[in-house]
């Protein structure tokens, strides 16, 4: 079996299988000439599933959330409400990339850690802040 290649010179030149890969000169003109893989097998590119950079993201606000209601409600509010558009937006993503991006769980982990600033850490915070307000 052998492998054609067209020079640049417009000679049609046949080269040995085994120079499949390698450079040969035109016996014509002299230029150097690739000889091309002939029935190249192309595989297909399987890249490997990756973790969703806006599921982290979502987890590590939703626990800064939680963390910052026992000091300051505001902030804690704003950081929450941006973990959780963070965790949609992620939890779409993962289930449109076919299995190849992961982290669903820290995304739920971001909710969760959100939604027990709101309705637990930061009413609670409220409420002893009232009670020592009344003990002064
Ligand atoms: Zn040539």
């Amino acid at each position: 079996m052998s492998v054609s290649v067209t020079c640049s010179c417009g000679r049609m030149l046949e080269a040995a299988d085994d120079q499949a890969g390698k450079t040969v000169l035109c016996p014509h003109c002299g230029l150097v000439v690739t000889v091309p893989y002939d029935g190249l097998i192309i595989l297909p590119i399987v890249r490997p599933p990756a973790r969703s950079w806006k599921a982290v993201a979502a987890l590590v606000l939703g626990l800064t959330s939680l963390g910052l209601w026992i000091f300051e409600p505001v902030p804690a509010l704003i950081l929450g409400v941006g973990s959780l558009l963070l965790a949609a937006i992620a939890i779409v993503e993962l289930r449109r990339s076919g299995g190849r991006l992961h982290g669903q769980g820290l995304a739920l982990g971001g909710i969760t850690a959100t939604i027990l600033g709101i309705v637990l850490i930061g009413p609670a915070v409220e409420r002893m802040r009232e009670v020592s307000a009344m003990v002064d």
